[in-house]
């Protein structure tokens, strides 16, 4: 590797000569600049490359955690790491936050320290690149693949549409059974691809919490049933959610919708209840339908994996594999309960 180009952005002379001292001797091969403000350290960025950057935060253009902030605002930043005073760790841990890579107490940087610090910092900030490179890749197959295989399905629907209008009556009944099984499986596919979409979208979007109760997003879940669906679903308990209401809509339109979907002799009812205790809050989802087998209990929170015929109940598999990776992204966790015949009892925890 070329040598490594450290740049220390500090206004403060002593404090500046400590950490050129100390990267002297732990990293001998380095070049390091120095600039005393803010104004200087971009216009050396824009033209040199610069591998580090150790950033004072009280720096004559600004003070405190709006340093860095209007620091990193600026393209192609390398990665930061934030000088602080002793007794400054929540700044550093406020600097982490924003994306600093690491923080460094300006009274402890000898014994190898500084070189620990550097070194992880390169490497949390490399991996970091190959991630976001990675996600845009996904971002970018993603929203190909869906343009891709919906358009073709949308045309396949519209003509077989088409084509049992004009010809249906002249069909014997063999030929009609074929049109609609091509129409169905084209309808099926377009399900699948919208589900896989929903869950790549979900693992991909970033989350905006809110607090919100269970009750609101209920009431968006029901309103687009039909009636005689929405009399099936009573909500008993109301509690407060930290969420992203967006996410929090699919998953508990997902377990209603299939609390009144799964029943076989009579429809069934759905129960839903919430609790708040100082930690953490708590939805289960409750219905009286045909429950899920003892070994599958686990499985079916797995893409595309059901318990049930596809010809019995519609459905793609992957509606709870989606509910699994949004609660588990906002820390939380999803479990269900059930027994064939008695129905099945859905909980997932979201953190208070
Ligand atoms: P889908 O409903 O599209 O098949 P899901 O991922 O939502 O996909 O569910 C996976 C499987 O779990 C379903 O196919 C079904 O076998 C089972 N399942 C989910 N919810 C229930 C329920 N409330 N009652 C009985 N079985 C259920």
């Amino acid at each position: 590797m070329t040598s490594l180009r450290i740049l220390i952005v500090e206004d403060n002379d002593d404090h500046a000569a400590l950490l050129t001292d100390e990267l002297d001797i732990v990293l001998p091969e380095a070049r390091v600049a120095r600039e005393t403000s803010m104004i200087a350290a971009e216009r050396r960025l824009e033209t040199e490359r610069v591998d580090l950057v150790f950033l004072d935060l009280g720096l004559p253009e600004s003070q405190g955690i709006e340093t860095l902030d209007r620091f990193l605002r600026g393209r192609g930043r390398p990665p930061v790491i934030v000088v602080t005073s002793a007794g400054q760790d929540d700044v550093g841990l406020e600097a982490l936050k924003l994306g600093a890579m690491d923080f460094l107490d300006k009274q402890n940087i000898g014994g190898g320290m500084i070189l620990r610090t550097a070194l992880f910092a390169i490497e949390r900030n490399r991996v970091q690149q190959e991630l976001s490179r990675k996600q845009r890749m996904l971002e970018t197959v993603v929203a190909a693949a869906g343009h891709d295989l919906k358009t073709p399905l949308a045309n396949i629907e519209g003509i077989m549409a088409i084509l049992t209008e004009e010809v249906g009556d002249r069909l014997d009944d063999h030929q009609r059974e074929l049109l609609d099984a091509t129409l169905s499986g084209a309808r099926d596919l377009r399900s699948l691809v919208d589900d896989l979409l929903s869950l790549a979208r979900v693992a991909a979007t970033e989350r905006s919490l809110q607090r919100t109760s269970l009750s609101n997003i209920l009431a968006r879940v029901t309103a687009v049933l039909p009636a005689a669906d929405r009399g099936r679903v009573h909500l008993l308990d109301d509690a407060v959610l930290r969420c992203d209401p967006g996410q929090l809509h699919f998953v508990l339109q997902n377990l209603v919708v299939n609390g009144l979907k799964y029943w076989r002799e009579r429809p069934s009812v759905v129960r839903l209840s919430g609790e708040n205790t100082p930690g953490a809050a708590r939805v289960t989802v409750t219905d009286d339908g045909i429950g899920i087998p003892p070994d599958l209990l686990q499985e079916v929170f797995l893409p595309g994996v059901r318990a049930v015929n596809g010809s019995d109940f519609s459905g793609t598999g992957f509606g709870l594999a989606i509910c699994r990776e949004v609660v588990e992204g906002h820390g939380g966790t999803i479990w269900v309960k059930s027994e064939p015949g008695n129905g099945s009892s859905f909980s997932f925890t979201l953190p208070a």
